[in-house]
């Protein structure tokens, strides 16, 4: 099966993905406060403005000419350690994802695009970060079959709930060592966003 992307859906991903974030930036800035400098929700919030600005142009553009213009935006307007990551994320998805991709294909992709996060982190899995998230919810996606955004939308949450009792090995949260348990990871929190907006814009 494959995703009719047209001007209308794209219009709508990118509608729900920077309402999210934007409506959350408090949330964001709450959660980084805690066990980073307190910036996450202001820079996300900056990226999504950034983005939603630039909402006709994007939409009207083929799928991957789309992601890697939202990708290039975030490096430039995010900032911090979060800009140039999800930056990477959305830029790779662009790069690998073909006009009208199939399930498979964005699972394909979306491996690719975890991975290069992975490696412009120099992080993985289990350090408290957005990958405990994304990779996840990368996992539940594979599996496909019926309720697939159900399911993704659970994960994500789960998932960031998960980084709580976690230790922070990267980032700044890192910094506080033990301290950085009990709280939850601000990029984890923002990925769990991000995927519940696709979701459920991708069924309605
Ligand atoms: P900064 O940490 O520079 O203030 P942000 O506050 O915007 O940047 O983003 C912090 C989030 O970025 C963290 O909560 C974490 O999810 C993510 N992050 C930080 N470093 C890494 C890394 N090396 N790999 C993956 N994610 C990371
Ligand atoms: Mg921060």
């Amino acid at each position: 099966m494959h995703t009719d992307m047209n001007a209308a859906l794209q219009r709508k991903l990118i509608e729900a993905v920077t309402g999210t974030v934007i409506a959350h930036t408090d949330e964001l800035t709450v959660l980084d406060q805690a066990i980073g400098d307190g910036d996450h929700g202001l820079n996300m919030r900056r990226g999504a403005s950034a983005v939603v600005n630039q909402l006709d142009d994007l939409a009207a553009k083929p799928l991957p000419e789309a992601l890697k213009t939202v990708g290039l935006t975030l490096v430039m307007k995010v900032g911090g350690a979060s800009g140039p990551l999800y930056g990477t994320l959305f830029t790779t998805l662009g790069k690998e994802l073909p006009a009208s991709p199939s399930h498979d294909d964005v699972v394909r992709a979306m491996g690719s695009a975890i991975a290069a996060v992975k490696k412009i982190g120099r992080s993985d899995v289990g350090q408290k970060t957005m990958l405990d998230v994304l990779s996840p919810v990368h996992a539940e996606l594979a599996t496909g079959g019926a309720g697939l955004h159900d399911r993704l939308r659970q994960r994500a949450a789960a998932a960031a709930d998960d980084t709580v009792p976690m230790k922070a090995i990267k980032g700044r949260a890192s910094f506080l060592g033990e301290r950085s348990i009990g709280h939850m990871d601000p990029g984890a929190r923002s990925s769990s966003l991000i995927i519940a907006a696709i979701c459920t814009a991708m069924e309605e």
